[in-house]
């Protein structure tokens, strides 16, 4: 399935709804720009890739909202070259928008069927995401530490591995809270165990997986 006019067309009405809705990020709205969304979805649901709105992609889970996707990118101010490390890789969308934002991507997904098939698709894209296989809580130790994290799935606690992972004046952005709705953090690392958290307003996310993975 090929990138079209209609699909640039469609994406230019998804961007201008999103900036309406308050996204200002030149960088991040290029990003959604660019990124053909609907290849990220099954063929059957091309008609809904640029509603914006979360889908199912499988497995129980769900490819974000964009605008949640424009938000979470705005929260973490990316800059080129940086490393991030994103927790819940699902369809990957999330990651090549980081990617295009001029991040080095990491992503970690707990779902082996879903990170086997986000791995095979994203081989037919032109961005450089290394993803893993695992328990995102515990973060990728091997390429720490990050200039930022990314927690893309509802979060009970911040796992203080990931805080551990943090470079010191780095963000990590996450969704807090065990029910249905979230509060999205945004936390500064200030020094080894001192750190400054910002609120961004209510989120709804599908829940972190703690131990057992449904595969
Ligand atoms: N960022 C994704 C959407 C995330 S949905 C995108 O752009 O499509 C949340 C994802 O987090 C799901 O794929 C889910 O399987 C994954 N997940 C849940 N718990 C996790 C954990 N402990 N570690 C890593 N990934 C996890």
């Amino acid at each position: 399935m090929l990138d079209s006019y209609r699909h640039k067309g469609m994406r230019k009405k998804l961007v201008d709804s999103i900036r309406r809705k308050g996204i200002q990020d030149a960088g991040v709205l290029k990003a959604l720009d660019t990124i053909p969304r609907h290849l990220f979805l099954d063929s059957s649901f091309l008609e809904f890739a640029y509603d914006d709105k979360p889908f199912p992609i499988g497995s129980g889970q769900t490819i974000s909202q964009p605008y949640t996707v424009a938000f979470q990118s705005e929260l973490l101010q990316v800059k080129q070259g940086q490393k991030v490390l994103e927790i819940g890789t699902g369809s990957g969308y999330q990651a090549c928008v980081l990617a295009e934002m001029g991040a080095k991507v990491y992503s970690v997904e707990r779902q082996k069927k879903l990170y086997l098939k986000t791995k095979e698709f994203l081989k037919k894209l032109p961005y450089n995401v290394k993803l893993f296989y695992g328990d995102g809580g515990k973060g990728v130790p091997s390429f720490a530490p990050y200039d930022r994290i990314l927690i893309t799935a509802a979060a009970p606690d911040i796992p203080k591995a990931l805080l551990d992972q943090l470079r010191t004046g780095g963000f990590l952005v996450v969704p807090v809270g065990g029910g249905d709705v979230q509060t999205m953090l945004r936390i500064k690392k200030l020094g080894n165990d001192e750190f400054e958290t910002e609120e961004f307003g209510a989120f709804r996310f599908v829940p972190m997986l703690q131990n057992k993975a449904n595969d």
